[in-house]
Order: structure tokens, then sequence, then C-alpha cells
């Protein structure tokens, strides 16, 4: 199993043409998901005793199971979030499996670390953070807002003497993702829904009233703004929000997981303003930074609070703590971690930072162009003004059933895969636009669709 054979080189030739292959598809197969007896019917029980050798269980892979799921880098792939990663970054990806790094410590992963720091401090650099700013690489926006109300929390716990309120609270608007209620919860600390506005956007003024209305035992530790909501991608009114915090000494938590990537499109960049007074800020560098999953990017304002809530200690860990280094493991819930920022790091090292900012505009440009299709048909009428790459619309006369439907069948057929959402109640459709490779034209496919 563990010295290299003559076996080992024919599949190794195999699997390296595979996703060569892979990579040079233009366009990938949309594909689509089967349900568990189909595959249990199509690929039979795969692990046994003996093992089915290298060349079969590849076979199942590349016949049966690749099939089933779906391309997420697919140019009509617009549900949820996307991702797109770059060739350069897939590749890359390659080389990280094969390479056995400890990304967790200094000690271990050094020169991974090293590059993996330079990619965020890029990131941190566009959200204007200061130079000591820093944190690691997490599997997602989930785990990254997890980490950073912990560190929140803990701040929040010092700054008090060790003393816990009845309740420990987060604010954070009615539309922000679904993973801060999750991290509340893990928590156990309350999320407390601040009103926004009817675009979905959340002021400063409302995060103050929410809090003169909770008093000054109200707990409150933190105040999540959201750079791109999910299902709207709506900017909250970070600047000011940014001055509440200020005045009430409190935490504040970018979460970027999707649309902060437009910090690098000049034409956006204005939206953002505040971010900069961010305390700990999330972006997904597996959404809209053409990375593959999971790579989110964490990042704190004073790295040494998130240090204190986060490193682990043992015994057996002496031979890492005592040592005065720089550990990805010290900023997040994790300890071991894949290199899981170096594909992102390695493209971003060889096509540099105007490449990025070029495809992340052209983007925005479809997106522009996409309203204007939009407006121009009058069987579908838009629910707001996008600010980034998300754009939601109904379809006039169409009941659920009917979004599903037409949903669905778009899978079938291996078109593109566009799945309704909710909305204030009413279930509407929804694109989300981060692949460089999406057209005006796949955008008129799809809306043609729906006469
Ligand atoms: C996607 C997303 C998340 C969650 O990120 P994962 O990478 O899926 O864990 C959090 N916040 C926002 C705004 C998102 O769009």
């Amino acid at each position: 199993m563990h010295r290299w054979t003559e076996d080992d080189e024919r599949i190794g030739q195999e699997i390296l043409a595979y996703a060569r292959d892979r990579l040079a598809l233009d366009p990938v197969p949309l594909d689509r998901p089967l349900p568990p007896s189909e595959l249990e019917r199509l690929a039979g029980q795969t692990v046994t005793p003996q093992g089915l050798g290298a060349e079969e269980a590849f076979r199942i892979f590349r016949e049966i199971l690749a099939p089933a799921t779906i391309s997420v880098d697919h140019p009509r792939f617009l549900s949820f979030i996307p991702a797109a990663p770059s060739d350069l970054a897939m590749l890359f990806d390659l080389v990280v499996g094969a390479s056995s790094i400890y990304a967790g410590t200094w000690l271990e992963g050094a020169g991974a670390v090293f590059a993996e720091n330079q990619a965020l401090r890029w990131v941190a650099d566009l959200a204007g953070l200061p130079p000591e700013a820093g944190g690691c690489f997490v599997s997602g926006g989930t785990a990254g807002n997890l980490a950073a109300l912990v560190a929140a929390r803990h701040t929040a716990l010092d700054r008090r003497g060790g003393e816990r309120p009845a309740r420990w609270r987060v604010l954070a608007s009615q539309e922000v993702h679904s993973s801060v209620a999750t991290a509340a919860s893990v928590m156990d600390v309350e999320l407390v829904d601040v009103p926004s506005d009817d675009q979905g956007r959340m002021w400063g003024s409302a995060v103050r009233a929410a809090l003169d209305e909770l008093g000054d035992e109200g707990g409150v530790f933190a105040v999540v703004g959201s750079a791109g909501t999910t299902n709207l991608g709506v900017v909250d009114d970070l600047a000011g929000i940014a001055e509440v915090c200020a005045e009430r000494g409190l935490w504040l938590h970018v979460d970027g997981a999707y649309g902060s990537a437009a910090l690098a499109a000049p034409s956006a960049r204005h939206l953002f303003a505040g971010v900069e007074r961010a305390d700990s800020f999330v972006v997904d560098p597996h959404k809209w930074l053409f990375a593959p999953y999971d790579c989110a990017a964490l990042v704190y304002r004073d790295p040494e609070l998130a240090r204190r809530a986060h490193t682990q200690r043992a015994g057996y860990l002496e031979a890492i703590t005592a040592r005065d280094e720089w550990n990805p493991s010290d900023y997040a819930v994790h300890l071991t971690r894949r290199a899981r920022g170096l594909p992102f790091w390695f493209s971003l090292a060889a096509h540099g930072t105007e490449a990025y900012a070029a495809a992340i505009e052209r983007t925005l440009e479809v997106a522009r162009a996409a309203v204007t299709e939009i407006d121009a048909r009058s069987h579908v009428e838009r629910v707001h003004d996008p600010m980034l790459t998300v754009i939601a619309f109904r379809r006039l006369g169409w009941e659920p059933e009917d979004y599903q439907r037409w949903s669905d069948r778009l899978l079938q057929d291996g078109y593109a895969f566009v799945v309704p959402t909710r909305h204030r109640g009413e279930t509407i459709a929804r694109i989300a636009i981060v692949n460089p490779l999406t057209t005006v034209d796949d955008v008129r496919g799809i809306l043609d669709s729906m006469v």
C-alpha cells in the first residue's frame, strides 16, 4: 500500500490523465444526482475484504459516481452560491493532496503556512485591515463564523473580568446566513434579529435601536454584518454598524463568505465602506475567489484575541505551544488541518491580483446585463435592486410547484441548475453568478425557458 509499484505507476498515469481531461473539458458536464437505490444497483458493494483493485474502483468512480455528482463549475450552475475554481487552483489541489502537509503548525508546515499567510494578507489588505491582522483558512463560512464569534465572546468575557451575563446575545439581520444561527446554537447564545429595510439591508440605526431596547444588561457581545447576504446579495450598512459597535464596545464580525470577494472589484469596492473597522472577517475563496472546496479565509483585526480563545493546551502539544510561532491551529476550532489555502495561493501567485479583479468584474458585468434582460421581459419581474451578482425575480403567475417543475426539468435536461428560493414567504427564482465563464446568453436561455 505504501511502496510505489508498477501497478501504482499504471493507475497513477490513468488518474492523472483523468484529472487533466476533466480540467480541459469545456463545458464540463452538468450531471445530476441519483437516488441511493439506483447507485446501489449500479455500483454495488464497493468496500470488500479483498478489495476491488484500483482499476475497478476507479472505473466505478468514473462511470457511475462522478456522473452522479453535479459539477459546481458548470457555467449554468446558478443555484445557491456556485464555485468556479481556476484551472491552476484545481491543479495545485492535486499537489497538496500528494504532499502530506500538516498545516496546523509552523513547526510542521512552515512553508505552506507562509504561503497561506501571504494569500490571507491580500484578503486583509482588500478589507483595509491593519498590518497586524491575520488568521487562517478554515473549511467554510460556517466554521469561520463560529470561530470568530467564539473569539468575540471570549474577549467580552475577559473584558467583563470573567463575569457572565444572564444570557449572551449576538445581533444580526433577519437576512444573515443560517450558519450564524448554527454558531449561536452551538455556543448557546441568543441570536437577536435586527429588522432590515425593504431591500434586505441592515442599517446602523436599526442596530442602535435594537441595542437600546435590550438595555445595559443585554449581554450583547457581537454584531454580525453581512457583506453580501446569500439570498439577495445585500451588503449591510457596514460603516454605520461599525460606528455603533465602536460606541458600545462591541465586536463587529463581517460575514463576507460570498460577497466580499467583490472587494477586489473597483466597481463594487465602495459598497463595503466600513469593513476596515471589522474585528473579524470571513470570505470564502471557494465561492467567488476561484478556489476549490473547501477554503474560507478568516481574518482577525487583533489575532492575539483569537489566539487566547482558541489555542489548545496539553502535554503532547507543549513542543508547539512552547515555541513563539504562527500556528493556524490557534485561530479557529481545529487542530489538524489540510493546507487548504494553498490551491488559492498558487493561483493567486501565478495569475496576480489584477487577473482576480478582472475576473470578478466580468461576473459583475454579466449580472448587470442579466438585470437588463429580466427588465426587458414581461413574464418575469425583479424582486430587488441587486448590489452584487445574486439576482432574484418572480415568474408572473407561477405557483411554487411551477418553479420546482421548471427547475427539475432544467436539471433533467442537463441544461442548467437553478433552484427556486423563498423570500418573505414567496417562492421566487434566483440566480447567483460567480463563474467568469457564465455568459449573458446563458442567462437569456434560462429566462426564455420560463416563458
Ligand atoms: C455560503 C455562506 C456561508 C456559509 O459558508 P460555507 O462555506 O458554506 O460554510 C456563510 N455566510 C454567507 C453569507 C454565505 O454565503
